[in-house]
């Protein structure tokens, strides 16, 4: 049967304390219990639905993680303060001392700095690999390997990740696959093609209003429920959690994802089209000419697009720099970082999201230094978006006036 994220979280049924249409706030950071023994079983872990201190759980906080866990389609989920506070439990609570992971190259500048530079000092190894080359990703696979970590669509080379094959990977060697799939809420479904652990930023698409940070891993329960272990939990023990404010508001944000998603993929879809047209080194999956648009539409939610992330190549730094501040000018975006706006995004990723990627590498990897990364915004027009920025694109000689004879 079809998968089907969207009807999954508008079946959520919730009423408020007092009836209202919105589930209450809990403004609570502590719990009271009527019996002292009931607060002894809750430290055990024993009770379900009883509320203890809001680091572990929030009502507010457990409405937001099942209306992640029921897009996702996995049991549970857990929120947390950002999605590097997401992140770097997942990653320790599967890996310590001695252990090793293999990992996409093309990541988030955060996490690829956090596997490199970080957890070393802990004593876990990464191997950062083309995660498109499965059988490189199973070459570097050792005894110690724990976990196979990705993103579904990579940031910001928007390399896409085979994630049945990576799955079958995993289960081969009993190695738990990890996959941010921040870029691709809706479009791509990852536990659904074998993903153990699914994680977002929530920053990004999913809250949409760039008014707040946000963290979920989505998985089993048994996965889940260790990370909020108050003996050895590295999600409660590291302690990123989510205010109940900044849930409740998150969660009302889910509610016009799906129409969202299908904005920014349609906008993104006619710019990329239309810049390749005009002879512009364009990279976005909804393209015949990406490496991996049959991987992509092969694992996609067809209504949703192919998303709202596409790059182009300016030629240069300079030029890049140029193109991104005259179309701020022209209030045609903002030259800002993250995604998911309902305004276009422009930045250079080179020197700002994947700069902690050292520039030898970055050129290995295909990062060039004209490279400018949009998120496509919900622009109503955007045959007049288009239109301006191409009056951009010439008059800073990212494109050739054409000669007319
Ligand atoms: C932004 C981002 C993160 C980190 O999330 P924060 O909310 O900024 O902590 C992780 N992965 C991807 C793909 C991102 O775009």
């Amino acid at each position: 049967m079809e998968f089907k994220p969207a009807n999954n979280i508008q079946d959520l049924q919730y009423f408020g304390e007092f009836g209202g249409v919105n589930p209450s706030i809990s403004d609570s950071s502590t719990y009271t219990f009527m019996k002292a023994k009931t607060m002894f079983d809750t430290f055990e872990g024993n009770t379900d639905g009883c509320y203890l201190y809001s680091r572990h759980t929030s009502p507010s906080n457990l409405y937001l993680g099942e209306a992640l866990a029921a897009m996702e389609g996995t049991e549970t989920a857990n929120v947390a303060g950002s999605g590097m506070g997401a992140i770097t439990p997942t990653i320790l609570q599967i890996c310590g001392n001695g252990d090793h992971l293999v990992s996409s190259r093309t990541i988030y500048g955060g996490t690829y700095a956090f596997l490199k530079n970080f957890t070393p000092r802990m004593g876990i190894e990464t191997s950062f690999v083309d995660i498109t080359k499965l059988d490189i990703v199973e070459a570097s696979i050792n005894e110690n390997t724990k976990m196979i970590y990705c993103e579904t669509v990579s940031n910001p080379l928007l390399e896409v990740a085979d994630i049945r094959g990576l799955a079958s990977l995993a289960k081969k060697y009993n190695l738990k696959l990890v996959v941010d799939n921040t870029f691709s809420p809706l479009s791509i479904s990852p536990a659904q093609l074998g993903a153990d652990v699914v994680i977002h930023s929530l920053t990004k698409f999913i809250n949409g209003s760039s008014d707040t940070m946000g963290g979920v891993v989505c998985g089993s329960a048994e996965f889940i429920n260790s990370q909020k272990s108050v003996i050895d939990g590295a999600s409660m023990l590291l302690g990123s959690s989510m205010d109940s404010l900044r849930s409740s508001s998150i969660l009302k944000n889910m509610r016009t994802l799906h129409i969202r998603i299908k904005q920014h993929s349609n906008n993104a879809a006619y710019l990329a089209e239309k810049f390749e047209a005009d002879g512009l080194k364009t990279v976005y999956p909804g393209l015949k000419s990406h490496p991996s648009h049959e991987i992509f539409k092969s694992m996609m939610n067809n209504e949703y697009g192919f998303g709202g992330m596409l790059t182009i190549d300016a030629g240069s730094l300079d030029k890049a720099n140029e193109l991104m501040e005259l179309m701020q000018d022209r209030n045609l975006g903002y030259l800002a970082v993250s995604l998911g706006f309902y305004k276009t995004l422009f930045s250079a990723p080179g020197t700002s999201t994947s700069s902690e990627i050292p520039e030898e590498e970055q050129a290995e990897m295909g990062l060039t230094d004209g490279l400018i990364r949009f998120s496509i915004g919900l622009d109503n027009d955007i045959e007049r978006t288009y239109q301006m920025m191409k009056e951009c694109m010439l008059e800073v000689g990212v494109l050739e006036t054409e000669v007319t004879v």
